[in-house]
């Protein structure tokens, strides 16, 4: 059995998991990040103490793929960008993991290796050319064109949690004004709906102990009006920004991940309307809308994936 050890770097946790050709996750675990050192050293040995540990009892293992929330030099295996592991910039960890462990390492934006994921294990499989968004706390894009990310110039390409949609609008993380993630990620609808609460608003929502999007989801459901509002505010921005989407890339798929796609059928019956739209009707019918496959371990999965496509294109 061929087995590929696929690793998601966060601010807090490393995941790591070993997956099979398959898809098969066979051992997984995670290890605090320790970025808060802010000690080069300290947090390359943590990753390679966890390396070990996920290698230690199996020989077959293929290549290693990691994913970070970052921008990444692919090619050089350097990340040049990474806002919570700052310690990790501009160094060229896949080179020093290669020989330390002496096999093919690579590594990339964490939204890349999620739209990898999809194409090797999950809902895009029969896909050549789609786009991903992952649905969170921001919003983050891959994109696919015939059969391998679309990277720009310096692999920073589809950013598209940054598209401007208002202009002079709500600011967003990034510090600019008006992107999407301002207004259809789960952070734009917690906000949006506490400020809805705060207002005084009669809604099932002012008695929740915590507003998430999960919850908000469920009170539409149920038929509190608030929260269906924000549902569509919500629903009717994630339109717009899909519809530019499909426009820019004439997609066969815009794969839906992250923790919100769980909202299921009430979440994608909206989609596809608002998106409908702002869309050409010859593109939208030929563009579909579906939710990822992989959502729980979507980010060891697509690191894995990376592995895989690197292990198949290297030497070529
Ligand atoms: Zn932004």
């Amino acid at each position: 059995m061929e087995v590929f050890l696929g690793i998601d770097m966060g601010g807090t946790a490393i995941k790591l998991g070993l997956v099979s050709r398959e898809g098969k996750l066979l051992k997984s675990f995670q290890v605090p990040t320790r970025a808060e050192t802010q000690d080069r050293q300290v947090i390359v040995d943590n990753i390679k103490n966890a390396i070990r540990s996920a290698l230690g009892g199996w020989e077959k293992v293929l290549a290693i793929g990691i994913g970070v929330p970052g921008g990444v030099d692919k090619k050089h295996g350097i990340i040049r960008f990474m806002p919570n592991i700052q310690a990790l910039e501009n160094y060229s960890l896949a080179e020093d993991l290669e020989k330390s462990f002496g096999m093919p390492v690579a590594i990339d934006n964490d939204a890349n290796n999620a739209a990898r994921g999809e194409y090797v294990f999950g809902a895009a499989k029969k896909y050549q050319d789609f786009v991903l968004i992952t649905l969170g706390t921001g919003i983050g894009g891959g994109i696919f064109i015939r059969g391998d990310i679309y990277g720009g110039v310096a692999n920073f390409a589809g950013e598209v949690g940054h598209m401007k949609l208002v202009p002079e609008g709500r600011t967003c993380g990034c510090g600019l004004n008006g992107c999407w993630e301002a207004y259809g990620s789960a952070t734009a609808m917690i906000k949006r709906a506490q400020g809805l609460v705060a207002m005084g608003k009669k809604t099932s929502l002012s008695s929740v102990p915590e507003i998430n999007a999960k919850v908000i989801f469920d009170e539409a459901k149920k038929g509190d009006e608030i929260a269906l509002e924000v549902v569509e505010e919500v629903c009717h921005y994630l339109g717009i920004g899909i519809a530019n989407l499909i426009h820019l890339f004439n997609p066969e798929a815009v794969v839906v991940g992250g923790g919100v796609s769980q909202a299921g059928d009430f979440l994608f019956e909206r989609l596809r309307r608002y998106t409908s739209l702002y869309t050409k009707t010859e593109m939208f019918e030929t563009c579909t809308i579906v939710p990822a496959a992989l959502v729980n371990d979507a980010g060891v999965m697509g690191s894995a994936a990376l592995a895989i496509m690197t292990l198949e294109h290297w030497g070529k």
